[in-house]
Parts: structure tokens; sequence; C-alpha cells
């Protein structure tokens, strides 16, 4: 397992408790890959992925990174660009107009991209002590 697979841009999490959703960086990523808790921001309690949602998490991969990844290259077009014109390097306005239409155009499609690709980016975790529970009974 390459630990890229840890890092899914963009994913949230649902607290079954308190009802939360959350987003969560690398790191509690990775601790829920390694089957140990990450604390809600709700209610504070300490939160387990099942092996169930554990799978499904393995099969989302990573839609948003390359969208970043455009999102980004765009956007530093954009300020090369504009600042090239401010630095006195490109004369013409048009390259302004370029500059703002490459940044507010990519924006205005990557935007709306990016959120619906994340939309679907959730696990849903459950308290500790429920799946201990849980997994204790008959
Ligand atoms: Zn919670």
């Amino acid at each position: 397992m390459s630990s890229s697979r840890t890092n899914i841009i963009g994913l949230k999490v649902h607290c079954n408790a308190c009802e939360k959703e959350f987003p969560i960086g690398k790191q509690k990523q990775t601790l829920l890959h390694k089957s140990q808790p990450i604390v809600c921001l709700g209610c504070k309690v300490e939160l387990m992925m099942s092996a169930a949602e554990k799978e499904r998490l393995l099969g989302f991969g990573n839609p948003l990174k390359y969208m970043m990844l455009a999102s980004m290259i765009s956007g530093l077009m954009g300020v090369i660009l504009f600042g090239g014109y401010l630095l006195g390097y490109l004369k013409s306005e048009a390259f302004v107009l370029v500059a703002v239409v490459v940044t507010l155009g990519s924006n205005l499609v990557l935007g709306p991209k990016i959120k619906n690709a994340s939309a679907p980016l959730m696990v849903n975790l459950d308290p500790k002590s429920a799946t201990m529970t849980a997994s204790a009974a008959p």
C-alpha cells in the first residue's frame, strides 16, 4: 500500500454520535487507516472507522488531486501574466485581460467541479465505545 492512498483531498467524516460533518487532513486519515481513533470536532468523542467504511474509502480514489493541480496551475499562470504586466515585461493590456479571464474562468469551471467531486467523499464514523460494544455483542 502506498502512503498516498491515505491522503484523499477533500475527505470529510460524518460523526454518527452528533451528526456533525467535518473535513480531515492527512494525519487523521492515516490514524483511521491504522484503526486508531480521531476526536470528533463536535462532541469530542473518539471516533473509529469500521471495516466496511474502510473498504468504501479505498474505492474513493483521489478525484480531486488533478483538479486541485489544474486550479493551481491556472492560478499561477494568472499571477505570472499579471505580474509580468506590473513589472513592465508585458506592455499589452490584453495580457492582463487574458490573465483575468484565465483565473476567473478556471475558478468558475473548477470550483463547482471540485465541490461536486468532493461531495461523496465522506465516511461515517462510529464512537469508539459503540463499536466496542457492538463487537462484544453476539
Ligand atoms: Zn460527534
